[in-house]
This record gives C-alpha cells, sequence and structure tokens, in this order.
C-alpha cells in the first residue's frame, strides 16, 4: 500500500473511534496547501541539471507548520503528502504548538557535489521562500539533508527578509543551532523504548535489539541504547548489513562508517543479507531508514517483540494486523521518532527568546515530552481499547480537531 493510502487509512479508523463529523473529517484531510516548484542548476561541469522540489504545508490550526526537507530519488508527491500529514498528528501526540508539513527534492544527494547541493538548496529556497516563515513554516532536516542543508535555507531566506534563525531547525549549533538537535531523534527513540520496556517489566539491558539504518536516527539510536546497556546484534545501511551475536561494538562501527561511507566490510561481525535483517532473532526492532519496509511479504517472519518505529510509516497497515495477531507490540512513528522535531521545538524556542539552554535542559525536558505523550497516548489506548498506534492517532487526531473547531469557519 503507498504511503498516502496507508496514513490515511489510519487517520480514518482514528476519525472513525472519535466519532468525528465527516466534513471534520474531510478538511482534516485533506492539505492546506501544495507547493511544487522547478529547480534548474548548473553543475560543476557547465552543464544544466532539473530538479522537482516539493513542499507540502498540511494543517496549521495548532500553529506553524513543522517538517523536515528530504533529499532522495523516490521523492514523490503523495509520499511528501503522507509524511506532511504524519507530521501534523506528531507535533499534535507531542503537545507542541505546530502544525504539519514536509518537503522534498528528488534527487541523489551523493551524486551532487557539496557546491551542487548548496546551489540546488539556495534555488528551492529562492521558490518557496515567500510561503515559509517563522510563524508560517518552519522546515527542518530529514533523510538527505543535514544542519548545513539548513545553514544555506537560513542564508538565502535571510537575503528576503533579514536575518531569521527561527525559520529552520536543525541549524549548526554556531548558527543558533540547539545542543542536542542532532542526536534528539535517536535520544526519544531511546526515552521511548524505555518506557515501553518499563511498561512490560523488562529492561533495556536485557534486551537484543536490531536496527535498520545507519544515517542520523539509526547511529544514535544504536550509540545510546549500547551505552544505556541495551545489546545491538544487527545492523544495517544503504552499504550491507552486519550481525554479532555477541553485541557489536557500536563506538567501532560508527568509526568504521565514517571513515568508510558505511558500515560495510566492519571486521566487528560478520555480514548478513540486508533483505533478512528485519528478520533477525532479536527482542526490539527498529526500522530506522525508509518506509514501507515491513509489510504483508516479511510480517509473518517477524521474530521481535516489540517494534520502534524510528522511521516515518515504516508499517503497512496490512502487516499491522498481522503483527497484532502474533502479538508484536508497535510503537507508532508518530510517537517513537517525535524526539527530533520536539528538540527542533525547543530551538525555535531558544531562537524566539534569545536565549540558549544548556543540552542537560533540553535532553531533560526531551524526556519529560516523552513520557507525558506516552502517557496520554496509554489514555487514549484505554479510552478507545486500541492498540498504540490508534491510540497515537486519536489522540493527535483529536488535538487537531479541538483547535480547529475552536477556531471556528466563519470567513
Ligand atoms: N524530519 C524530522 C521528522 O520527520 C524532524 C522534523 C522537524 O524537526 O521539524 O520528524
Amino acid at each position: 500500500m503507498n504511503a498516502l493510502a496507508a496514513t490515511s487509512r489510519n487517520f480514518k479508523q482514528a476519525a472513525k473511534l472519535l466519532g468525528l463529523d465527516s466534513k471534520l473529517e474531510k478538511s482534516l484531510l485533506i492539505p492546506f496547501r501544495e507547493i511544487k516548484v522547478e529547480c534548474t542548476i548548473p553543475k560543476d561541469d557547465g552543464t544544466l541539471a532539473s530538479f522537482v522540489g516539493f513542499r507540502v504545508q498540511h494543517d496549521n490550526a495548532r500553529g506553524p507548520m513543522k517538517g523536515g526537507i528530504r533529499y532522495h530519488h523516490e521523492v514523490d508527491p503523495d509520499e511528501v503528502n503522507a509524511l506532511a500529514q504524519l507530521m501534523t498528528w506528531k507535533t499534535a501526540v507531542a503537545n507542541i504548538p505546530y502544525g504539519g508539513a514536509k518537503g522534498g527534492i528528488g534527487c541523489t544527494p551523493g551524486k551532487l557535489s557539496k557546491s551542487e547541493l548548496e546551489r540546488l538548496t539556495r534555488v528551492f529556497t529562492q521558490k518557496i521562500h515567500d510561503l515559509i516563515g517563522i510563524h508560517t513554516d518552519v522546515p527542518a532536516p530529514d533523510m538527505g539533508t543535514n544542519s548545513q542543508t539548513m545553514a544555506w535555507i537560513l542564508d538565502e531566506y535571510s537575503k528576503f527578509h533579514g536575518y531569521s534563525p527561527a525559520v529552520v531547525t536543525g541549524k549548526p549549533v554556531d548558527l543558533g543551532g540547539s545542543l542536542g538537535r542532532e542526536a534528539a531523534t535517536g535520544r526519544g527513540v531511546l526515552f521511548a523504548t524505555e518506557v515501553l520496556l518499563e511498561e512490560h517489566g523488562k529492561r533495556l539491558e536485557d534486551q537484543r535489539f536490531v536496527i535498520q539504518g545507519f544515517g542520523n536516527v539509526g547511529s544514535w539510536a544504536a550509540q545510546l541504547i549500547s551505552e544505556a546497556g541495551g545489546q545491538v546484534i544487527a545492523v544495517s545501511d544503504v552499504t550491507g548489513a552486519i550481525k554479532n551475536s555477541k553485541g557489536l561494538n557500536i563506538k567501532e562501527l560508527l568509526k568504521h562508517s565514517s571513515e568508510n561511507h558505511g558500515i560495510r566490510g566492519f571486521t566487528g561481525g560478520e555480514p548478513i543479507d540486508p533483505g533478512s535483517l528485519l528478520i533477525e532473532d532479536c527482542d526490539v526492532l527498529i526500522p530506522a531508514a525508509l518506509g514501507g519496509v515491513i509489510n504483508r511479504e516479511n510480517a509473518n517472519d517477524i521474530k521481535a517483540k516489540f517494534i520502534v518505529e524510528a522511521a516515518n510509516h515504516p508499517t503497512d497497515p496490512e502487516a499491522d494486523e498481522i503483527l497484532s495477531k502474533k502479538g508484536v507490540v508497535i510503537l507508532p512513528d508518530i510517537y517513537a521518532n517525535s524526539g527530533g522535531v520536539t528538540v527542533s521545538y525547543f530551538e525555535w524556542v531558544q531562537n524566539i527568546q534569545g536565549f540558549m539552554w544548556d543540552e542537560e535542559k533540553v535532553n531533560a525536558e526531551l524526556r519529560t515530552y516523552i513520557i507525558r505523550a506516552f502517557n496520554n497516548m496509554k489514555e487514549m489506548c484505554k479510552t478507545y481499547n486500541c492498540d498504540l498506534r490508534m491510540g497515537a492517532f486519536t489522540l493527535g487526531v483529536n488535538r487537531v480537531a479541538r483547535a480547529t473547531v475552536l477556531r471556528g469557519w466563519e470567513a
């Protein structure tokens, strides 16, 4: 099932549980605004290259729209739409005063030089600068983008509107970025996993983890989980997959990966088929890469007891059904990976206040938000007698619906 169909299906199920008015339901589903722009840049060799960029602004009932910008060859309008919608529910689950948006450019960042990426980012910003802003829409990094990308967007935006660091989050710390932002999604995954395991009477130290993806989210999650005493037994990235049943040395793996542009060739474990990583025997499976990876093809073979969705929409609704029958507990994306956007919110607050927090404060506040959202989600599970995904969706959708109704419809 494609990402948009899957996300909309989850939304509709939540709307039904909440008994939402059908007109309200329809208006919550349709994006506020969809932007599609053409970006042509001169390449380093003098030839021209054209790319298509998107920004979908899904909903702003609870505040400025918020979400990352993704550079990936699979970026398409439906997926950006689904990801924007997920951001609306995610910011509401985290209870931060934002709506949801997502952007992307269909490109292969690894095949572009740094100066080509800079030109592409600046052209994209020139095309959307009038539609983003501190109180309208605040981009951030996502797959294939990073703090440098945000620095270029900030610089280009500032040429039109004056210096405005709060227009993007996930910036370099030297430009007003928040301490702890880079690790935030991974740290949120750790806190969310801890609270889930505690609820099931289990200790993180006794669990074996498998992590798909070793980019920003996966590598930070692996590092923080192993520092907290969890055993990471298998990891994959685009270059391959590696396993060590006694536990991988994540510090060594990080060093290897940064020196070799990937985990392939790491000698502290044996290479395995990346296709079989998700069905490895483990306690906790953490998909931290692309969407749709857990589907009806592999759901039956999954051996993990818990799945923590560090990626966005990694589990197809068909797989959800199969896994729930097997008793697998899934911590849904709009809760499990909300640490990134939560610390983005702290960054925006610090920029607006003009006051920088120390890292301990950032991490302690993040923990508070993650634990509070877990308790709120569990209350919805009780009220509607539903699983954690529907607990998170009903929580998020209900908050957005309430804000929408309160703001009213009069033109
Ligand atoms: N791209 C991240 C996400 O999917 C972070 C978004 C943000 O910080 O605005 O949640």
